[in-house]
């Protein structure tokens, strides 16, 4: 341009403007105009004022006058565009994702990661936390997934387990006096995968001893607000809500609710007359909830809201809605069944106002309480009542013991086997034990789980006595977890902890859909590691040298 070259060069902190001037040097110049996108140079020269400054930029009130230029490096021409608008799709950049990790939208959220765990460590050093590394080649910890196992050499035709969590190691540490422990650990569990998963991710893992459920949250809520403060400058002066499991289970048909919106699932089946609609007759449970200033939507909208509904993963048969009319009628889609009275009857159980929309599922408890709870996550994301700078925490208490499950026809630990019991629910162990309620917790935030945990049981019996409701036999207990159980015969103390999915915490700061693009070299869909092509098959000579045969591929 009028004689002078501009080059953006870019670091890690940003982008300043080169000036190459044909007048005062034109083979410089001329080697200037040959240079190339992400070519890697050194430059020396002068840092002058601009006579046009760019606002956009932190560097745009100078530019650089350039004397001296060095190649250090060419570069062939990258697969996409390295911008904050990038034109790469998802695989392409994974698969050069030291390319992607280039752009600032990237590299912004590996920043914000590491100012995360600085903040973390600093806030549990000066509570009197010790950072203690734990292993990685273990015997299985489980927290309800399958293992990853890698094979040993030199004990041929066994495995270690990768460890899904440090969760035994952690209350060993108890035992041992250790008092106050954290690790930023890494955890690998074998699951199918989702936007919020991936085979391998980080925890930020703790436990104390000679606490009560209590002094775990105040420790954590402490550290919660922390991080809100000094990265968000949100100041969470309040006490964040606790929940009992039942209640959000029954207001927003999730243990994760997202508080930040109401919409709150309400029963009608006790106020339905009976006889009138088989569907709803049939129906253990009729939910509803009241989607305010929305009696306008069209039947249009009406059918795509079903159709929602009835996706396999939310699983709903169909959908009844009720539209309350400004001039206080009643206008449905089982007008045929129930008279105005009736569904002003509802009307008022969901406490609706002229002009609010009532939609209605129902079929098996739990089943219709969790499709309501995605209706109500849609409608609130439809009504925008779901920012993402906006921030809701609460803790979900009281969790049930153990969960029944069906194919295998036994109990499980909802949260994990060494998870003690509300005391005062001890007796029911041997009576009733899918009520008993265990001393465990989720901190939720804007619907998101971002970490969980418990007070253990630190009684030898008491934890055989868990073991035997969830059909371990003493033989499979004491296999599986012997050294817990003898630990508890020295003088365990009394102890309890949690974990926070490190990655979660990023991207809900970030306010990212996926936790992919907090971590700097993540897997795919498939578990797929597209940068290094991994997993892989193994040379024949190494799988010998595990004693290991592959059998044909189903
Ligand atoms: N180990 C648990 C988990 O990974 C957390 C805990 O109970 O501390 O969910």
């Amino acid at each position: 341009m009028g004689g002078m070259t501009f080059v953006d060069i870019r670091d890690r902190y940003g982008i300043t403007q080169l000036v190459f001037n044909q007048e005062t040097d034109a083979a410089l110049c001329e080697r200037a105009n040959h240079l190339g996108r992400e070519w890697v140079i050194q430059v020396e020269g002068v840092v002058a004022e601009r006579s046009n400054p760019n606002k956009n930029i932190p560097t745009g009130a100078i530019e650089l006058l350039v004397e001296t230029l060095t190649v250090l490096n060419a570069s062939e021409v990258p697969p996409f565009t390295i911008e904050d608008e990038t034109d790469g799709g998802d695989e392409l950049r994974m698969k050069y994702r030291y390319l992607d990790l280039r752009r600032n939208a990237v590299r912004k959220n590996m920043e914000l990661r590491h100012r995360l765990v600085m903040l973390v460590r600093q806030y549990l050093d000066q509570q009197q936390f010790l950072e203690v590394e734990t292993p990685i080649l273990i015997g299985s910890t489980p927290e309800g997934a399958r293992d990853f196992v890698v094979p040993s050499r030199m004990n041929p035709g066994e495995f270690y387990a990768l460890p899904q969590s440090p969760q035994l190691f952690k209350q060993l540490l108890m035992v041992a006096g250790f008092d106050r422990y954290f690790q930023i650990a890494k955890c690998f569990r074998d699951e199918d995968l989702r936007a919020d998963r991936q085979p391998e991710f980080t925890q930020i893992d703790c436990e104390m001893s000679f606490v009560e459920q209590n002094d775990v949250l105040e420790i954590f809520e402490g550290l919660v607000k922390y991080v809100f403060k000094t990265i968000k400058g949100l100041d969470m002066t309040e006490a964040f809500p606790r929940m009992t499991w039942a209640e959000a289970m029954r207001l927003y048909g999730s243990d994760k609710p997202d508080i930040r919106f109401g919409m709150l699932l309400n029963e009608l089946k006790s106020c339905t007359e009976e006889g009138l609609f088989t569907v709803f007759d049939s129906s253990e449970y009729i939910g509803a909830i009241c989607v305010p200033a929305a009696a306008t939507y069209t039947r249009k909208q009406l059918d795509e809201l079903t159709e929602f509904v009835k996706r396999p993963q939310i699983g709903a048969k169909g959908m009844v809605y009720v539209k309350c009319e400004a001039d206080g009628s009643f206008k449905s889609s089982v007008d045929k069944f129930y008279t105005g009275q009736q569904l002003a009857s509802w009307a008022e159980v969901c406490q609706a106002k002229p002009g609010d929309l009532l939609l209605i599922l129902s079929g098996e408890t739990h089943k219709t309480r969790k499709a309501l709870c995605e209706l109500r996550l849609e409608m609130g994301h439809r009504l925008g009542l779901r920012p993402k700078d906006q921030f809701a925490a609460l803790w979900v208490v009281d969790f049930p013991m153990f969960e029944w499950d069906e194919t295998v026809e036994r109990f499980f630990a909802m949260h994990h086997p060494f998870t003690s019991p509300k005391p005062e629910d001890i007796a029911l162990l041997d009576v009733d034990p899918g009520k008993v309620r265990a001393n465990a917790y989720d901190m939720v935030i804007n619907g998101v789980e971002l970490g969980g945990g418990s007070i253990r049981i630190f009684d030898r019996k008491l934890q055989a006595k868990a073991f035997e409701v969830m059909g371990f036999t003493a033989e499979k207990a004491e296999a599986q977890f012997g050294f817990l159980m003898s630990a508890f015969q020295y003088g365990a103390p009394p102890h309890g902890g949690l974990a926070f999915g490190l990655d979660r915490f990023v991207s809900l700061l970030a306010g990212l859909d996926s936790i992919r693009d907090c971590i700097a070299f993540p897997k795919n869909n498939s578990g797929r590691d597209v940068m290094c092509d991994a997993p892989s098959t193994i040379d024949p000579a190494q799988l010998d040298e595990l004693n290991i045969t592959l059998k044909p591929i189903k």
